[in-house]
């Protein structure tokens, strides 16, 4: 039965290689101009991985109709997928190129890691709540990144057989920047890391080693989920 199977094949190829409805492409592109690029996002590499990557298909379909929408927006299980404007200028300020590893911490739906791995070499990502994480593997899997790795465990940790990273991007707020992340930053990396306390605004800090040293630079309030812990 030759003759079916290829049938079936070439349906699922056009399905796969459908073009999207032009209500979403065209919300997209808004989204990059009137709520990124006009609030100073530069960098052509984060303005491309933020027009390509379907935010769309990071959402709950409750929320189809506001994916594109200038705000972050619930995911389940008490999280959110961040404001677009947030991902787009967490991913410039860490400086993302293309022969980089990057950790990320709090995967969530997996949009923010899309992102990066439109960009750099390979994205690790991890997240503590395993339905989202192993939902966000299956998506990152469908949507064809082969250099994204989520592992479901408490980020304190970060990923100690895969570091030192370029750098750490952390999507959920701490009270403090956790020792084992600063210590997987390469020498000349850069993390971004929300800092303060939960249910409050808290400070998106920019963290720099360079030879060995420490700085950091407190770039603009924010409000994220809080970082959690497990028991
Ligand atoms: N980057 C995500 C945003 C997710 S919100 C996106 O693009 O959709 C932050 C996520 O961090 C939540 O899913 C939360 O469960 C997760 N999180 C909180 N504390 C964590 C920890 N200690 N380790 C790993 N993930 C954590």
């Amino acid at each position: 039965m030759k003759f079916p199977c290829f049938i079936l094949g070439a349906a699922l190829l056009l399905i796969a290689a459908a073009p999207e409805n032009p209500l979403y492409t065209s919300r997209r592109e808004a989204m990059v101009r009137s709520q990124i690029a006009a609030r100073g996002v530069t960098d052509p590499a984060t303005l491309r991985a933020m027009g390509s990557v379907k935010r769309h298909l990071f959402v709950p379909e409750a929320a189809l109709a506001d994916a594109y929408d200038d705000r972050p927006l619930p995911i389940g299980y008490g999280q959110t997928i961040s404001q677009p404007y947030i991902v787009a200028y967490t991913t410039e300020i860490i400086r993302p190129r293309k022969d980089h590893r990057v950790l990320e911490i709090g995967t969530g739906s997996g949009y923010q890691a899309a992102i990066l791995a439109e960009i750099v070499r390979k994205v690790y990502t991890m997240e503590i709540i395993p339905e989202l994480g192993s939902e966000a593997r299956k998506r990152l899997i469908k949507l064809g990144y082969r250099n994204v790795e989520v592992r479901i465990a408490d980020g304190y940790e970060g990923w100690p057989e895969e570091g030192p990273f370029d750098a750490i991007v952390v999507t959920a707020a701490a009270e403090y920047v956790p020792p084992p992340l600063l210590k997987q930053l390469k020498d000349g990396g850069r993390m971004v890391i929300p800092v303060g306390s939960p249910f409050l605004v808290q400070t998106l800090m920019l963290v720099e080693k360079k030879g060995g040293q420490i700085t950091t630079t407190q770039l603009m309030p924010v409000r994220f989920v809080p970082f959690r812990r497990s028991p």
